[in-house]
């Protein structure tokens, strides 16, 4: 089987490019049709020799995604099935901000997490994406719709933290300066709160931003919601928090889904304020959105307000995030992996 070019970082396609007695320059040329032409053949590497663009065809899989749907959501959000080659799809959606276009990626065909208010629970777990694999979602939806994207989130099907190494080398991609180049900061890894992952990636210090999906304040509601929890309960789960900040310099993103008579009481939003007190934190709260079988219901809108005004009044900085792309299932906790193929 080929090996896919996409995988490799820009280092170690060097190394790649090297073994079969090309130069460095060379590989600079493949990166720029790769990221910045965005080019889903090699025969379109023109200014390859047509030796090595046979060289490249018999070695590497370029792995252009196919569409197999596109649906537009009213506000402009757009949702894509891609075939990812190996009869799995998963789905990828654009969305439109004030500050420029964000792109929203899968990092697992499925998810393991079994989180109950969440539409990718429920289907069966296939398997992680590769760096690669990751990547080419950007570029499919560049391709398709003749856009530049300034901002990514890891808010797709699947736990980023879940598949690191992988999400950690498509980050890098994504980063490189002489590709994409899409800054850190402008990478969002959103994790139902893998403690030992958050803490690596502590480590690494990049300056991406973290969002932990938190969605409850006591232990008991939160294992309800999210099993995850049972594994690193929310006192671990924060203490990793503060080591992330205190490793990166960089604020976190709290992301709390209200559901109506759940999570969405003064009682939840007075334990919330404890929790997150002092903390280099922001809060994101979220409508949680209808799943097919779900159980949970939205909290009302006045609710809604009224939690925010708690959080914000007690120095908690908390804004409603706008929904995007509801009507079409593309909303967070919407996408599913479909087993269309
Ligand atoms: N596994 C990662 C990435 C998924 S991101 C994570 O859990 O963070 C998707 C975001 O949408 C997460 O914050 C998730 O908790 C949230 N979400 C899932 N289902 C939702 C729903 N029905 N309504 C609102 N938000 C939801």
């Amino acid at each position: 089987m080929k090996n896919k070019i996409k995988d490799y970082t820009l280092e170690e396609l060097k190394e790649e490019m090297n073994q079969i007695g090309e130069k460095a320059f060379r590989t600079i040329q493949i990166w720029e049709w790769l990221y910045k032409e965005n080019v889903s053949t090699f025969d379109e590497m023109t200014n390859l020799s047509l030796e090595l663009r046979k060289k490249l065809e018999e070695k590497y899989e370029i792995g252009t995604y196919k569409i197999i749907k596109k649906q537009e959501s009213k506000d402009g959000t757009k949702k894509f099935l891609f075939d990812i080659l190996d009869g799995n799809a998963i789905e990828t959606v654009l969305m439109e901000y004030k500050y420029g276009k964000s792109i929203c990626v899968s990092s697992q065909v499925g998810c393991k997490m079994g989180c109950r208010f969440c539409a990718s629970t429920g289907i069966e777990f296939i398997r992680n994406l590769s760096a690669g694999e990751i990547v080419e979602q950007i570029l499919a939806v560049e391709r398709i719709e003749k856009i530049k994207t300034n901002n990514i989130v890891f808010m797709g099907i699947g736990e980023p933290l879940d598949n690191y190494d992988n999400v950690l080398k498509a980050i890098k991609i994504i980063n490189n300066n002489k590709g994409l180049n899409i800054g850190a900061r402008h990478i969002s890894i959103s994790t139902s709160g893998i403690v030992p992952r958050i803490k690596q990636l502590a480590d690494e210090k990049w300056q991406c931003t973290l969002s932990i999906s938190l969605h409850a304040t006591t232990d008991e509601k939160r294992s309800k919601m999210m099993p995850i929890n049972n594994a690193y309960p929310i006192d671990e789960l924060l203490d990793a928090c503060r080591y992330y900040i205190q490793q990166t310099g960089r604020r976190i993103s709290f992301e709390y889904a209200l559901a109506k008579d759940n999570n969405d009481n003064l009682e939840d939003a007075k334990r919330l304020v404890k929790l997150l007190k002092g903390m280099l934190a922001h809060v994101n709260l979220i409508p949680i959105n209808k799943i097919q079988d779900g159980t949970y219901i939205q909290s009302t809108n006045e609710n809604i307000l009224k939690f925010r005004d708690y959080l914000n009044k007690n120095g908690i900085t908390a804004t409603v995030r706008r929904e995007l792309g509801s009507d079409i299932d593309a909303a967070c906790g919407q996408l599913r992996r479909k087993n269309l193929l």
